[in-house]
C-alpha cells in the first residue's frame, strides 16, 4: 500500500468491524496522513505487510500470564502461516486452538481430498470445529455427510462461511 506521495503506508492495526468485515488502518509519517481501509477479512488480509493481530485478538493476547505470550504468539502466527492468512482475527484464534486436536480418518481424509480445492479448507475447519464441539475426537465419515447434507443439502447453493 502507497501513499499519495509515493511512501509506503504504515500499518497501524486492524479493526474487526462486525462478523465478516475489518478495517485496516494505515498512516503516512511524512504527510500525517491516516487512511482507512474497510472490507472482508479475505480483501483486508492480502493488503497486510506482515501478519497482524485485529485489535479483539490482540486484547485477548493482552490479558495472558506474560510468559504464555510469547509461546502462544508463535503458536498463532504459525498456524497463520499455514493457512495463508495474515490477518488474525478474534475467530482465528478459536480455529487456531482447535489446530491438530481433531484427528482424521483415513476414509475421511480421503473424502476430504476429493472436496474442491477452493472450499476444502473452510470445510475441514467447519468439521473439526464441529467435532470438538460434540467432544469427538475424531472426524468421521457420518460427520462429513451431516456437515455435506447442512451445507450442499436441500438444493441449496450457499457457501460454506
Ligand atoms: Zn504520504
Amino acid at each position: 500500500m502507497e501513499c499519495e506521495c509515493g511512501q509506503m503506508l504504515n500499518l497501524c492495526g486492524v479493526d474487526e468491524v462486525d462478523a465478516t468485515t475489518c478495517m485496516a488502518r494505515f498512516s503516512c509519517e511524512p504527510c500525517g496522513e491516516y487512511v482507512g481501509i474497510e472490507g472482508e477479512r479475505a480483501e483486508i488480509a492480502p493488503l497486510l505487510p506482515h501478519v497482524c493481530w485485529s485489535d479483539e485478538a490482540q486484547h485477548v493476547l493482552n490479558r495472558m500470564p506474560p510468559y504464555v505470550v510469547p509461546l502462544y504468539r508463535d503458536d498463532v502466527e504459525r498456524y497463520a502461516q499455514t493457512t495463508g492468512t495474515k490477518l488474525v482475527t478474534f475467530d482465528f484464534l478459536g480455529e487456531a486452538k482447535n489446530q491438530g486436536t481433531v484427528a482424521w480418518s483415513a476414509e475421511s481424509l480421503r473424502r476430504l481430498e476429493r472436496v474442491p480445492p477452493g472450499i476444502r479448507a473452510m470445510a475441514r475447519i467447519e468439521l473439526e470445529r464441529t467435532a470438538l464441539e460434540r467432544g469427538m475426537t475424531e472426524v468421521t465419515v457420518v460427520l462429513m455427510e451431516e456437515i455435506k447434507a447442512r451445507y450442499f443439502g436441500m438444493g441449496s447453493t450457499q457457501t460454506v462461511s
